[in-house]
């Protein structure tokens, strides 16, 4: 990677007249409040959203029926046109997988591997604006405020993420930089570290209140964080995921479909994603052709995928929990279709699986 020396940053930027600088957006409000913070210092400012497959945002909230009247909107990019800056959206999903899988700092209280996430997304960021250092780019804004999470945003991490992405004083928190060391930009005058905030702590009272005096109404508050993985449910599946592979892996498809319907393991060997409406149903159908789906006949019911090295021998159990789930939950008999890829599928009658207990138990 090659870094540039601030005499050089200065010559560069002294000759157009401007620095500028890159910011992460999430979408939420706190990176919104970041870049328009220093874009009143009269700074260009543009985004970067990074995309890893498990962005919450436009993924279940587009699929499930119950969540129809949820807007559907990209949230990075609206902040971005809130604000009038362009946005880069980078596919990191390939590069993500170390991450997740060897998280150097461990993970959080689920598998969200917070602090190696920041570290590797300030990195990219610092190798975009080594590659755009032409165009004036020379320093990184993020919308972190000291405290507000457990894992990434303590005082004492702070300093971490600046010094192992590499960012080091080139690493703006325009929302808690008051309570921060000085960086590059504000020792060489670039912005003036007045007008920065020191915001600390879970409270969310004074980025309202600052998104209130920049005319704000309307911003994303994402609850408990901006991706997948902090959340409870959605880990236990990824874990599972991981003990049935034996081996910590995934493809993007895997961790599409962990977040999509009820999972159940009733055996090591396989375990069934069964939709929970219509919209997820629609959804898995997608997918008939690379997994064996069973689906009732008899009665209406919804659509199942049997994820694993499924035996014949389990056909009838896996088809009667799947007809535990559909109107037929109460008849004597269902009758039901197992569509086998590239093969002819088969037509099986089958009393619902009715132990409770049991099934309880195989809930992911
Ligand atoms: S919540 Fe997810 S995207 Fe946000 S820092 Fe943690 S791991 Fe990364």
């Amino acid at each position: 990677m090659r870094s540039l020396s601030v005499e050089q940053l200065n010559l560069i930027n002294s000759m157009a007249n401007k620095h500028k600088a890159i910011a992460l957006i999430s979408g939420g409000l706190d990176s919104m409040l970041a870049v328009k913070v220093i874009q009143e210092q009269g700074i260009e400012v543009e985004g970067i959203n990074f995309y890893t497959g498990f962005c919450v945002e436009g993924h279940t909230h587009a699929i499930r029926n119950q969540d129809k009247e949820k807007q559907k909107r990209n949230n990075a990019l609206w902040v971005a046109e809130q604000l009038g800056i362009k946005l880069h959206i980078v596919d990191v999903i390939e590069e993500y997988k170390d991450v997740l899988i060897n998280p150097k700092h461990g993970y959080g209280a689920n598998m969200n591997p917070c602090l190696d996430c920041k570290i590797f997304m300030v990195n990219k960021a610092v190798d975009w604006i080594e590659e755009h250092h032409a165009q004036g780019f020379d320093f990184i804004i993020t919308g972190e405020v000291i405290g507000q999470r457990p894992m990434s945003q303590l005082k004492a991490k702070m300093p971490i993420i600046a010094k192992q992405s590499g960012a080091n004083d080139r690493l703006v928190r325009p929302l808690s930089a008051k309570n921060l060391e000085q960086t590059l930009p504000e020792r060489e005058g670039w912005i003036v570290r007045e007008k920065l905030y020191g915001f600390t702590g879970r409270s969310r009272k004074p980025q309202i209140e600052l998104a209130k005096q920049f005319g704000f109404d309307d911003f994303a508050t994402p609850a408990g964080g901006c991706c997948f993985l902090t959340d409870k449910s959605y880990s236990d599946k990824l874990t599972d995921l991981w003990q049935a592979k034996n081996a910590k892996e995934y493809e993007l498809d895997d961790i599409m479909l962990l977040k999509v319907g009820r999972h159940v393991r009733p055996k090591a060997n396989f375990k069934l994603i069964i939709a929970r409406d219509s919209g997820e149903c629609k959804f898995l159908e997608g997918y008939r052709k690379e997994f064996i789906s069973i689906r009732a006949l008899s009665h209406k019911g919804p659509m199942a995928l049997v994820d694993g090295d499924i035996d014949e021998g389990d056909y009838d159990l896996a088809a009667s929990i799947v007809a535990r789930f559909g109107q037929g939950k109460f008849a004597d008999e269902v009758e039901l279709d197992i569509n086998i890829p590239e093969q002819p599928s088969l037509q099986i009658s089958t009393a619902p699986f009715a132990n409770e207990n049991m099934l309880q138990e195989w809930y992911l």
